[in-house]
């Protein structure tokens, strides 16, 4: 079976995190965030975390250089030997460009993009929270939201930094600016799916497994 690589694209709060770790279930491929993975470089305070925490909470791009490294050694571990699901990366052009030299010309099968329109994005992340243990994403009015007890591991349920007014407003400049550009890069090369991200996350998800049942893919 060829390997299952798939990059999710779609702003902020397009319900990316949710639709990849519901697909990394059903396909047995690890769920690969650069997001996670670096704000768990921040949780354990080590030199990593230390570089990028200020220019995360603020809501703007970590280096290029950094985030390819950190992918490329994701994809030496041995999990990812049947494909991952690439969620917020690559981000820029300059990192799509690297991802295609890491994998191979054909490494990328698809390119989801969850299309959901920006006063959407903006309600949906304003009013997030998440847990700070398994990630686990609540609304402001769920019981564990309120409490800032995750009832699947008992951590502490917060408001990412990033997720405040205006963080938000950079970040989806920030993914206007350096991502969208992504969309024409990946429609070239005959991978891009639009799929509607506004739909519950029920439909997005029956939506997707159709797409990549369709193209075959698994
Ligand atoms: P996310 O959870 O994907 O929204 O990522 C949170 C933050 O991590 C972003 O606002 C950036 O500061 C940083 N980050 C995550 N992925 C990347 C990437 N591929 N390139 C640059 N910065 C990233």
């Amino acid at each position: 079976m060829p390997r299952l690589n798939l990059v999710v694209l779609g702003k902020q709060g397009a319900g990316k995190g949710t639709q990849c770790k519901r697909l990394a279930e059903a396909y047995a491929i690890p769920h690969v965030s650069t997001g996670d993975m670096l704000r768990a470089a921040v949780k354990a305070d080590s030199p990593l975390g230390r570089e990028v925490a200020a220019i995360m909470d603020a809501g703007a791009l970590v280096s290029d250089d950094l985030v390819i490294r950190l992918v490329d050694q994701r994809f030496g571990e041995p999990d990812a030997s049947r494909g991952a699901l690439l969620d917020g990366f690559p981000r820029t052009i300059l990192q799509a460009e690297a991802l295609e030299t890491l994998l191979g010309e054909d490494g990328i099968k698809l390119c989801i993009n969850l299309d959901v329109p920006v006063s959407l994005v903006t309600e949906r992340l304003s009013s997030r929270r998440v847990c700070q243990e398994c990630g686990n994403i609540y609304k402001d009015t769920d019981i564990e939201a309120i409490s800032g007890t995750c009832s699947n591991c008992g951590g502490d349920v917060i408001q990412r930094k990033d997720d405040q007014p205006e963080a938000i407003a950079k970040r989806l400049e920030a993914y206007e600016r350096d991502t969208e550009p992504l969309l024409a890069f990946y429609q070239e090369r005959g991978l891009l799916v639009v799929v509607d991200g506004a739909q519950s996350p029920d439909e997005v998800t029956a939506a997707l497994v159709a797409v990549i049942s369709e193209r075959g893919l698994a």
